[in-house]
């Protein structure tokens, strides 16, 4: 092994340390984090999400959070992503805050040897995560987790270009307003359709980047963007016009590539 294996090995050995030991609070947090309202605009926004309630400290006091401005990576040697995931009846909700769409048991991330479950996807208009300072013009995560109970979010940018046909078995099902979960039992979907070809990614320790921004996320964020066409964009628009986090900082953290 040389030094930049070992370099890498280091470095990905303290993310999962971090993790591990910030499970606990995440999950009570999440658990009182029921029925406080927050948003992405005036005083339920961002800015504020801290002063709303003390389970949101983390968004205001952290120091780990997410979404960043992927830029000056350092460089690493990633492993592969090992991804399996199945296929699955569409259930769809629109939370109030996105779409989300939940899959059932079976589908699975290995990440430093650890298997994660794929729970949902979700989507964000503009993308979270910047790129060199810029927003592109959707995000999808990927939300995977572990029995320990760490979480991996593998998020891929959305970019204007072909209609995307998976998403558009989504599109056509999305709740325009704020609703139950519902199952479409004679559409299947399979997340790995929404992978692009090339699965080149960025890898940070960060946080949940909405209420309560527990920092407890194993961050994969893809290079290549997956593409999505003008129409599509402009019909999540019309349900969710902005639900995007901005960028924090960094901080002290290690982005690998
Ligand atoms: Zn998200």
């Amino acid at each position: 092994m040389d030094r930049r294996q070992l370099l890498t090995k280091g470095l990905i050995a303290s993310i999962g340390f971090a993790a591990s030991s910030l499970i606990g609070c995440t999950l009570i947090s999440a658990s009182k984090e029921k029925g406080k309202a927050w948003g992405y605009i005036g005083d339920k926004g961002p800015d504020n999400w801290g002063n709303l309630s003390e389970d949101f400290y983390a968004c205001q006091s952290g120091t780990s959070q997410s979404p960043v401005n992927l830029e000056s990576a350092v460089d690493a040697d990633l492993p592969e992503l090992k991804i399996s995931y199945q296929n699955a009846p569409l259930r769809i909700i629109n939370n109030g805050h996105t779409i989300q769409v939940n899959y059932r048991p079976g589908s699975i991330l290995t990440l430093d040897d650890e298997v994660y479950e794929l729970l949902q996807f979700h989507f964000h208009n503009p993308s979270e995560h910047q790129v060199e300072g810029k927003a592109l013009p959707m995000e999808l995560h990927l939300v995977h987790k572990s029995k320990k109970g760490s979480l991996a979010v593998v998020g891929i940018f959305l970019k204007e270009g072909q209609e995307n046909p998976t998403l558009q078995k989504i599109w056509s099902e999305i709740p325009m307003h704020k609703s139950n979960e519902k199952t479409i039992s004679n559409i299947n979907i399979n997340a790995s359709d929404l992978l692009p070809k090339d699965k080149d990614y960025y890898r940070y320790f960060g946080s949940l980047t909405t209420p309560p921004c527990s920092e407890t996320v194993n961050w994969i964020v893809l290079k290549q963007p997956v593409g999505i066409s003008i129409q599509q964009l402009q019909k999540f628009a019309k349900v969710f016009p902005m639900n995007a986090r901005p960028v924090q900082q960094i901080e002290r953290r290690f982005l690998l590539e």
